[in-house]
This record gives C-alpha cells, sequence and structure tokens, in this order.
C-alpha cells in the first residue's frame, strides 16, 4: 500500500471525483475524513465504505467556501487525525450563464466555492504541514481554466485561478517538503457531465480524441500517484486527464 499511516481530507468527498477520490486514497492505506456540504447521507456511505477498509474515516461537514466554517472543520479533523498529510482540494460546483445574463451574484458563488474555498481549505492546514515538514496538496483544476468555454466564464476564471494559485503555492512550499499540484479534468462521467444535454455531449465527444468521457477512478488513480512517494519529485504541475481534448 501507497500511502499507509498517511491521513487525507478530500473536500466534496461525499460525490463523484471526490468520492472516488476518498476511496482511492483509502484502499491505498490513508485515513480519510470526508468533506460535503449538504450530502450526508451520501458522505455517510462514503465513510462506510472507508470504514470496510479498515482504515480510520471521519466526516468533515463544512461550506468550503465559508471560512470560519473551514476554520471549524480542520480543528475537527485534526483532533480526529492528529495531523494531515494530504489536502485534496476537489469541492466544486458550476453556474453556467453566458456572461451577458451572468449575473454578481452567480459570478461570486462559483468564485467563493471553486477558488476561495481552495485558499480556506489550504489556509487553515499549511501552518501544520510546515511544522511537519509534510505535505501533499492537490487541487483540482479543469481543462475549462486551460480553454475557456461559452457560458463558463466564471467558472474557467475560477479553475485558472486555481491553476495559478498551485504554482504559486508550490514554489513557496518547495523547501518545507511540500509539493502542490492540480488536476485537470476533461469530461469525467459524473452528476456535472450527465447533466449535460444529450446533444451537446454527442458533439463533445467528437472531440475527444479517445471518443469516450474519462471515469472519476481515472482521476482518482493520479491523485493517489502524486501524493505516494511515485510523485515526490513532481510539484507545481497541472495534469491534464481529458482523452487528448487538449494537447
Ligand atoms: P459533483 O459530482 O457535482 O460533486 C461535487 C462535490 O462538491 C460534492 O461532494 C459536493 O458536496 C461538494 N461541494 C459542492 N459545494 C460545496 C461547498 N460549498 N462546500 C463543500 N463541498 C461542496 O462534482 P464532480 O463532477 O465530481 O467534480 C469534482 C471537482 O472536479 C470539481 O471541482 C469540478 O469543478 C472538477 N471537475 C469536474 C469535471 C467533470 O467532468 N465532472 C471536469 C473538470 C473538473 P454535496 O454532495 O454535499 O453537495
Amino acid at each position: 500500500m501507497k500511502l499507509q499511516g498517511r491521513t487525507a481530507l478530500v473536500t466534496g468527498g461525499s460525490r463523484g471525483i471526490g468520492r472516488a477520490v476518498a476511496l482511492a486514497l483509502a484502499e491505498e492505506g490513508a485515513d480519510v475524513a470526508v468533506n460535503y456540504v449538504s450530502s450526508e447521507a451520501a458522505a455517510r456511505d462514503v465513510a462506510e465504505h472507508i470504514g470496510k477498509t479498515g482504515r480510520r474515516t471521519t466526516l468533515a461537514q463544512a461550506d468550503v467556501g465559508d471560512y470560519p466554517d473551514v476554520f471549524r472543520m480542520a480543528q475537527e479533523v485534526l483532533k480526529e487525525f492528529g495531523h494531515l498529510d494530504i489536502l485534496v482540494n476537489n469541492a466544486g460546483i458550476n453556474s453556467d450563464k453566458t456572461f451577458v445574463r451572468m449575473d454578481h451574484a452567480s459570478w461570486r458563488k462559483v468564485l467563493g466555492i471553486n477558488l476561495d474555498g481552495v485558499f480556506n481549505c489550504t489556509k487553515v492546514f499549511i501552518d501544520q504541514m510546515i511544522k511537519q515538514n509534510y505535505g501533499r496538496v492537490v487541487n483540482m483544476t479543469s481543462v475549462i481554466g486551460q480553454i475557456g468555454n461559452f457560458g463558463q466564464a466564471n467558472y474557467a476564471a475560477s479553475k485558472a485561478g486555481v491553476a495559478a494559485f498551485t504554482k504559486s503555492l508550490a514554489k513557496e512550499l518547495a523547501g518545507k517538503g511540500i509539493t502542490v499540484n492540480a488536476i485537470a479534468p476533461g469530461f469525467i462521467e459524473t452528476e456535472m457531465v450527465q447533466a449535460i444535454p444529450e446533444k451537446v455531449r454527442n458533439r463533445l465527444l467528437e472531440q475527444i480524441p479517445l471518443r469516450r468521457f474519462g471515469t472519476a477512478e481515472e482521476v482518482a488513480r493520479a491523485v493517489v500517484y502524486l501524493c505516494s512517494s511515485d510523485g515526490d519529485y513532481i510539484t507545481g504541475a497541472e495534469v491534464s486527464i481529458n482523452g487528448g481534448l487538449l494537447m
């Protein structure tokens, strides 16, 4: 097992990619805290699966966009696990509208969760990672942050912001035993992508050289790679998992 003895927090671990990441980290031996904002039953289900692997787990409810809430969650996780080695900033939302129709509330909501959320969660754990001279931070960006998309100015800006944050932090923390990387998925079969109308899905598939959407498990395996000793020499990277959509 590649992550024996490690502790991890996965934000947005209740569904989709985050769920697959939480389960994959546990399968490799890590104790995993499962963050969610409202899907308690789904988060409990993930925790039950982790429990079956023999790893420790805890539910870590918090709105990542709310700093005081995140601070409280961090205290609870640190009390439970004693320390945190791996932070996966995965929680994210979209609220799509063309820019002409996009109101300030929609802009703020997406930036508040996708970008501020990454700041908040990293901020509350980083001092402890620096103190232990070890940490692995993985941020979920998106191919949309790299190429932009019709109707997703807020989402694309948030993800491009996270990518730039990742590189800056990687430089600041490289001397402190902490690597900071991003994973930029293309279109992955989760509720987010299942909500796309079939006509648009078919048009998207034509643009993907591998002619299929990715799976959450394929993204999860890259997170494990970056967090295990296999990824020790990787920092500041944005790993594309997009079936060739952008190359
Ligand atoms: P998803 O299935 O919609 O799940 C979203 C997760 O984020 C849920 O666990 C949700 O918790 C959590 N969440 C949402 N708002 C939150 C908040 N304010 N505080 C804490 N948790 C919150 O999403 P997904 O498709 O797995 O995407 C996961 C990440 O990958 C996102 O950052 C997304 O932008 C990125 N991504 C996805 C794709 C894709 O094709 N799916 C592509 C590129 C990038 P609840 O269950 O409690 O609501």
